[in-house]
């Protein structure tokens, strides 16, 4: 049932105004009486490191909160007191308690953001643009195809997700500086780099800008000349905590116009939504989003992390794939979580999450098998465990990249000693007594080259 038939029919007016919560006010919310004065204090400890933030849809409509505290939209955005190691912890809550000033909790909060590392050296570097010897920044160019751009104004989300790995761009500690100003350079770098088919617009989330400034920079690239250029992705979570931005915001017309626009300049436009649950897939004001982006002809492809505490069930994947295929949205990608930042809380074993994956996978119909997974974004590339084997006498991983930041290691399977506890690629050890994995020399060589060219080194 489609309740937009002809999207021209638009919104009933603006119904829903869009409010967010934050540390400094989340006490007003009407349902957190639900909460103990002790799971309140919880909170405000642990937002004192991690970014919070939550808004009037995610608290009036996707949260049900006779289910708490395990509800998993709940801890998707509240912070939870295991999310910070519990020296850290009682650290901030002492000085909590014996009210200190502001300055001492900034400093204890950055102290332990400092430790939770989440930019592994070399990574930012590695993957940088250039230009005539110029580092464009806010892009990112790792694999071939896709060129990664993070539009300034695009440096936030609707709500903020307490697993996300982006929070140091939230909380200011490194910045992403892309602006129009530099959109002249990134048609100036597509001209040169013919290899790249798809730009991905990413962030923070990118539909968090007001249509009219968004508009300015998907015009410059469909206006430009660029047929080499086939796809406009758009990575968002809009559609999980604010659907309201298709449908009934001031400039939800305005913007699926600009989808329509650039489906008419002859562009494929791929929404990269983002859902970690099917609860976010359940309300009038999703699936009337998801329809009116549709009847402009974009595609929506979804991806998710595997996260403890909210998703790790076969049975959350399958009532997740089978409920984006009603609603015709396409599986495409299951991610697993580095055990980084506060994500020790979150985090699933590889030989575990391989186990979700194939049970899940394996119970629904083939249309809902364009998913892949899991997969962890590591450094040499996107590697997809694709099982367990006994080969010899010796229990393996069978593993593969999907992508590759040579091309050449796309698809060929490579071999690790099986590990019931890791939880990423570098915990991993090669099998069969070899020294190292098949691409590592190559890796070494291109991180060199890369480092040292751009004086990083
Ligand atoms: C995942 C990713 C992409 C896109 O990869 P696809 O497999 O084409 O979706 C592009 N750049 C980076 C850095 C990525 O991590
Ligand atoms: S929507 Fe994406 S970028 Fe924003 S907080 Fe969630 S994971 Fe991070």
């Amino acid at each position: 049932m489609c309740l937009c038939q002809s999207r021209k029919i638009v919104s009933a007016g603006s119904t829903e105004k869009y409010k967010s919560y934050t540390l400094s006010n989340y006490r007003n919310i009407r349902q957190i009486d639900r909460l103990s004065e002790e799971q309140k204090f919880d909170i405000d400890v642990v937002a004192r490191v991690l970014p919070f933030k939550t808004n009037n849809y995610v608290v009036n409509e996707l949260i049900d909160w006779d289910n708490l505290p395990n509800d998993p939209i709940f801890i998707l955005n509240f912070p939870q007191r295991e999310m910070l190691h519990p020296h850290d912890f009682d650290k901030m809550a002492k000085l909590l308690k014996r009210g200190a000033s502001k300055k001492e909790i900034t400093n204890c909060a950055n102290q332990i953001r400092m430790a939770l590392n989440p930019h592994p050296a070399g990574q930012m570097e590695l993957n940088q643009a250039c230009l005539d010897g110029k580092i464009l920044s806010g892009l990112q160019h790792k694999y071939g195809e896709t060129l990664l751009c993070f539009p300034s104004q695009g440096q936030t989300c609707h709500a903020y997700c307490t697993f996300c790995f982006r929070w140091p761009q939230f909380i200011g500690v490194e910045k992403f500086r892309f602006s129009m100003h530099d959109a002249e350079e990134l048609v100036k770098y597509l001209k040169v780099h013919t290899e790249v088919t798809d730009v991905l617009f990413t962030g923070g989330d990118p539909l968090i800008m007001r249509t009219k400034i968004f508009a300015r920079y998907l015009r410059k690239l469909i206006h430009a000349d660029l047929p080499h250029l086939k796809t406009i992705r758009i990575g968002t979570k809009a559609l999980s905590y604010w659907p309201y931005r298709f449908i009934d915001d001031a400039d939800a017309d305005d913007l699926l116009h600009l989808f329509d626009e650039v489906i008419a300049a002859g562009k494929h436009l791929a929404i990269m939504a983002h859902f970690n649950s099917v609860e976010e897939l359940a309300t009038d004001a999703v699936r009337h989003a998801i329809c009116r982006i549709r009847s402009t002809g974009a595609q929506i492809r979804t991806q998710s992390p595997l996260l403890r505490h909210i998703n790790d069930q076969p049975e959350s994947w399958i009532a997740l794939w089978e409920q984006q295929v009603k609603l015709g949205c396409i599986p495409y990608y299951m991610f697993v979580v580095r055990n980084t930042g506060n994500r020790h809380y979150f985090s699933v074993s590889l030989a575990r999450a391989w186990k979700i994956f194939r049970a899940a996978y394996s119970r629904v119909s083939g249309i809902a098998r364009t998913v892949r997974g899991p997969c962890m974004s590591a450094l040499p590339g996107k590697v997809q465990v694709l099982g367990t084997a006994q080969i010899k006498g010796n229990k393996v991983f069978v593993l593969q990249m999907i992508q590759g930041r040579n091309p050449e290691w796309v698809l060929q399977p490579f071999f690790a000693s099986f590990d019931d506890q890791a939880i990423w690629l570098d915990e991993l050890r090669p099998a069969f007594d070899q020294s190292h994995f098949f691409y590592q020399d190559e890796l070494d060589m291109l991180m060199e080259s890369s480092l040292l060219s751009e004086g990083v080194a």
